[in-house]
């Protein structure tokens, strides 16, 4: 146990690991750094922030406009908070459809947002590589047309990354260059932006540049407490804040959120180490059916090596330690021993697992 200057211990000091250490589930399990909690008690301030008058939340606002390029930036509570806010904001009055990447998530893990706070129609669209939209797919799918059977498409929402994998920003541009000529609005959902500028697929303002608006995530890779940030033009950030109060997310004393979160970014974001090959980013995808691999037996195999992890994906974040991928190692190679030990095929009776089926995502 830390403790800082006001003598409060602080738990996860650096010598003691955090359970994140050996979790392989998710990067939403990464735990406040002794750093980030230290913020909370020493460089957070307590103005209200409905009042725009907590100085901490306003500099990491201030702060995030400069690191990303545009004009304004609004804190809120969660990665769908800052997606359905942006998704209510860019909207008007229905008739009016989405365009996405039938794996998103803000068309699969959102609770059918879209629907009920902007009337949307959704046009979800599956990428023939597997990995990401092309423009000939977007432009296949778009509603562009005034004849009354049809709601037309208003925005278009990418993510990125998606499953980890990066989309190339070739592709963003163009798709963005024909949306812009159609008037039809670009959102990106950057939960995971930081592990794609951090892994090589673009420069973080040149990336954000192509949207009108993008929502990026403090608490996955970055491992702070809370919280997701959306940014934009003035007018839009400002409907944003309108809209934020009306589902209840504007909170009063938050620089008990956002101080971790600046220290989050400053710490694991702009001083985290460069990769000198680029790499897609922070999740693999195991083809286990290819090997015979039962996915029914990894949960238990994990338990017993000590290691939280459940299904196909492995996710790394910055506080999985080189321990737990020792323990990885030896529970894959368990795996395909016993899928070898039946011929490398499934145990009789079973059916591979429908891909991109998690119990919760995130
Ligand atoms: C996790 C996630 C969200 C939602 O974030 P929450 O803070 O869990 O609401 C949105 N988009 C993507 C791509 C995510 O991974």
């Amino acid at each position: 146990m830390a403790s800082n200057q006001s003598g409060i211990a602080l738990k996860n000091d650096v010598s003691e690991q955090t359970p994140a250490a050996f979790d392989f589930r998710s990067d939403t399990v990464t735990t406040p750094t002794p750093s980030m909690l230290q913020s909370i008690l020493s460089i957070a301030t307590h103005g209200d922030d409905v009042f725009h008058e907590d100085s901490t939340t306003n500099a990491l606002e201030s702060f995030i406009t400069t690191l990303t390029g545009k004009p304004a930036a609004v804190f809120v509570l969660s990665g769908t908070m800052g997606n359905q806010l942006s998704i209510r904001s860019h909207l008007a009055q229905p008739p009016h459809s989405i365009l996405l990447d039938q794996r998103c998530h803000i068309y699969n893990y959102e609770a059918g947002g879209a629907a009920v706070l902007s009337q949307a129609q959704i046009t979800p669209v599956t990428p023939a590589n597997g990995m990401y939209l092309t423009l000939d797919e977007v432009r296949a799918a778009v509603v562009d047309s005034d004849d009354i059977h049809y709601a037309p498409t208003r925005l278009i929402c990418l993510e990125n990354s998606l499953n980890g994998v990066i989309m190339p920003l070739e592709e963003i541009r163009r798709i963005t260059a024909y949306a812009r000529r159609k008037g039809i609005k670009m959102h990106l959902d950057g939960a995971r932006l930081w592990n794609v500028v951090a892994a090589g697929g673009g420069d973080l303002k040149e990336i954000i540049a192509e949207f009108d608006s993008v929502s990026l995530c403090f608490s996955k890779g970055l491992g702070a407490p809370m919280g997701s940030v959306v940014v934009g033009e003035e007018a839009f950030v400002q409907r944003v804040r309108h809209f934020r109060k009306m589902v209840g997310g504007g909170t009063r004393q938050c620089g008990i959120a956002t101080a971790p979160a600046r220290t989050a970014i400053e710490e694991v974001f702009l001083g985290g180490g460069k990769l000198k090959v680029p790499c897609d980013t922070n999740m693999v995808w195991l083809d286990l059916e290819s090997l015979g691999v039962d996915a029914d037996d990894i949960p238990m195999e994990a338990q017993r090596a000590g290691l939280k992890w459940d299904w196909e994906r492995i996710v790394v974040h910055h506080q999985i330690c080189d321990e737990a991928i020792g323990k990885l190692e030896d529970v894959l190679r368990k795996l395909a021993e016993k899928a070898r030990a039946r011929g490398g095929m499934l145990p009789e009776g079973k059916k591979a697992r429908a891909r991109y089926t998690q119990p919760d995502d995130e």
